[in-house]
């Protein structure tokens, strides 16, 4: 398992949903898209209406879970939620559809893999809140058409460029979530200790928080692995020094890069000389899908200037020669 993971694992379900901001004023950072959400709802909620639907984009772990379950609790509404790949049938999506009370936010996580089928139902439902259904079939098919509830779809994407024109279309909001500033994820962690009740430096926060690429979900994992040696190597307080030696002994460089990023990096200038090269090529090089490398890897890497994307393929930048004490080769 890898620490720096912005993924997901099933084990921190408890842990996260007991970490959950309820509301938009305890939701940390993602300023404009708080300042723009508590606009829109303000107003929706004044006309007595639906929130119009919402699109939420960005890499993973940055909360998108989090503000859809944020905006259900704003308007005062319940929260249904499920994913793309899970609705695989028209009929799926018409039976969560029917089964909406008035004004309920509809969450689709990783809403680009919808199926086509399941898209074009979708439409309707979004713009005129009613489905066309087709019951049997060959010639004794007919086709109902079943009136919904007004409700708001809160889709959430970590590659909306996936996205179908018509379906992007018929979000009123996007909004887009940005990696988080070393100063939000520091208060990020420190409101995840004064939960749990640990004892945290402010100097060890900062340490953490700079160590957590930009994304929420690593800091609280990185915290709870770091109270592990505070408990164990420590007195039960995570003081900077112990904070710098847990998160060495993890692996987790000053940039928050593990020794998947060190390969990837390292191999693009040891066997490329700083490249360009081609996806397909580092995937081979290190054992990894292509698919795995742009989605999971990359996207902090080219955030933070280590990499490019070029039309002949990636290239380190000069800080990766600096992050390794390497010399940058003439070319
Ligand atoms: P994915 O795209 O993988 O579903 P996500 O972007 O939906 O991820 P969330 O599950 O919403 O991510 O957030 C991960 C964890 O980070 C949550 O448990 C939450 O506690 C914390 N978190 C996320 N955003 C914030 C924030 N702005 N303030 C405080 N905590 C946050």
């Amino acid at each position: 398992e890898r620490l720096v993971s912005s993924e997901y694992t099933a084990d921190e379900d408890l842990f996260e949903q007991s970490l959950r901001p309820r509301v938009l004023a305890q939701y940390i950072g993602q300023e404009k898209v708080k300042q723009n959400l508590q606009v829109f709802i303000k107003a929706a909620k004044m006309r007595n209406e639906s929130l119009d639907h919402v699109l939420l984009y960005g890499p993973p772990g940055l909360g998108k879970t989090t503000l859809a379950t944020i905006i259900a609790n704003e308007m005062d509404v319940q929260i249904r939620t499920t994913s793309g790949p899970a609705i695989e049938r028209p009929g799926d999506l018409a039976a969560i559809l029917t089964s909406l009370e008035p004004g309920d936010v509809l969450f689709i996580d990783e809403i680009h893999r919808l199926q086509r089928t399941v898209e074009e139902v979708l439409y309707s439902a979004l713009e005129d809140f009613c489905i066309d259904i087709v019951i049997g079939k060959g010639p004794g098919a007919r086709s109902v058409r079943i009136d919904l509830p007004p409700f708001t779809l809160v889709g959430a994407t970590t590659r909306v460029g996936l996205l179908t024109a018509p379906l992007r279309d018929r979000f009123g909001v996007h909004c887009r979530l940005e990696y988080y500033k070393v100063e939000e994820l520091t208060h990020i962690v420190e409101r995840t200790a004064d939960i749990f009740s640990i004892e945290i430096d402010d100097l060890a926060s900062i340490e953490i928080a700079r160590r957590s690429r930009g994304t929420p979900r690593i800091a609280n994992r990185l915290l709870k692995r770091v109270r592990d040696f505070a408990q164990v190597q420590g007195n039960g307080t995570i003081t900077a020094d112990l904070a710098n030696h847990s998160l060495e002994m993890l692996q987790v460089d000053r940039l928050g890069l593990d020794h998947i990023d060190h390969k990837l990096l390292i191999g693009i200038i040891e066997k490329f000389r700083g490249g360009p090269v081609g996806l397909d090529t580092i995937a081979a090089t290190i054992g990894e899908e292509p698919h795995t490398i742009e989605e999971v890897y990359e996207p902090y890497l080219l955030q933070i200037g280590f990499l490019q994307r070029t039309p002949r393929g990636r290239v380190v930048t000069p800080h990766v020669y600096e992050h390794f004490h390497l010399e940058v080769p003439k070319k």
